[in-house]
């Protein structure tokens, strides 16, 4: 069995109990949906939710070279960016206490929004919050903030939202050392969901020739990522591979909409498959993917791989918005 040896050394950096040492770091679950069958094609899903039951999925990849960064840099205290259900701050604070390290979370919005479970968590871990307004949110990236978030915060390694940069993409290269042995030789086709786009541009970098990755933006207008991600590439000193795509219909009405069909999608999804997948991500990723399937955009006889990049912390205190938008959904399911 193989098991990506930076995996293992991160996994022993944060101390994570990983998963099957004798075996393969994650778990691919084959979906056995009639919808698939009819379409003559084999779907799987790559389980890096499981792999951490705090760093969730795709940020522990995401995370991994920043971190060392830090460590090796010499820096104490990291800070970093996210809204009030951020899974990025939400991993970063976990990590952070595991490896000794401050962390600061700048969040977008209300004082008020501490009290969520998400930033709860981050703040039992040690995490400072520092709430700021929209206006000074989206300034976020400008030198004069990061000199003031120095002034306020002492000298600190500096995140980019959502756990984006060079260090991102590296990490997320390594995704592809999660696979169970042998199995990305038959894959040819990889999707997940897309917020800013650094997963998918590291997997851009290290994907094998004959594996082709579709992307599915969870924001509306999601086109800008293909410019995006290729100059994301381009700082990281990256080769874009070409052989990938965006899947620009699976928003389902912007950035943290819930739709109606989206809700009841969940639900029968995991009734179907006992599977738990995220309104924000992953449940965007399964509904588009099985709608271009009935839209005969997958070929026969293709196999698949999606990506449960994780994210079901956010879930919590959903419980009754997502009960009364499935309850009110009247229509067929792409299942
Ligand atoms: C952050 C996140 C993503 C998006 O990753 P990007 O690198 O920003 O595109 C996808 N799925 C889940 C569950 C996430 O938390």
């Amino acid at each position: 069995m193989h098991i990506g040896p930076h995996l293992v050394a991160y996994a022993a950096m944060i101390n994570i109990p990983w998963p099957g040492v004798s075996g393969a770091p994650a778990r691919l679950q084959p979906l056995l949906l009639p919808l698939y069958r009819q379409a003559g094609i084999e779907v799987s899903l790559l389980r890096l939710d499981e792999l951490h039951s705090q760093v969730s999925g795709n940020k522990l990849f995401k995370l991994k070279y920043h971190l060392e960064q830090a460590m090796s840099a010499g820096y104490r205290r990291v800070i970093s960016f996210g809204g009030a259900f951020s899974n990025h701050l939400h991993a970063l604070a976990f990590a952070g206490r595991v490896m000794g390290l401050e962390t600061i979370g700048v969040v977008r919005g209300e004082p008020g929004y501490a009290d969520n479970p998400t930033l709860r968590d981050a703040a039992d871990w040690g995490m400072r919050l520092h709430f700021v307004d929209r206006r000074t949110y989206r300034c976020k990236q400008t030198p004069e903030v990061a000199d003031r978030l120095r002034d306020r915060f002492g000298d600190c390694y500096i995140i980019a939202e959502g756990g984006a940069g060079p260090p991102a993409l590296q990490g997320c290269g390594e995704i592809f050392d999660a696979f169970p042995a042998g199995a990305l030789a038959g894959t040819g086709l990889v999707g997940l969901a897309v917020g800013t786009g650094s997963t998918l541009a590291g997997l851009v970098a290290a994907r094998p020739e004959h594996c082709r990755l579709l992307g599915f933006p969870v924001l509306r207008g999601g086109d800008f990522l293909y410019r995006d991600i290729a100059s994301q590439l381009r700082e990281a000193g990256l080769a874009d591979s070409a052989g990938w795509q965006l899947q620009l219909d699976a928003h389902e009405g912007g950035y943290g909409r819930v739709s109606l069909q989206l809700a009841a999608f969940l639900h029968a999804f995991e009734q179907e498959t006992g599977i738990c997948l995220d309104p924000v991500y992953t449940g965007k990723l399964l509904l588009g993917f099985n709608r271009l399937v009935v839209s005969g955009g997958i070929a026969a006889g293709t196999r698949v791989v999606l990506i449960h990049t994780g994210g079901l912390q956010g879930l919590r205190g959903m419980a009754k918005t997502l009960y009364d938008r499935r309850s009110a959904f009247r229509g067929a399911l792409p299942l």
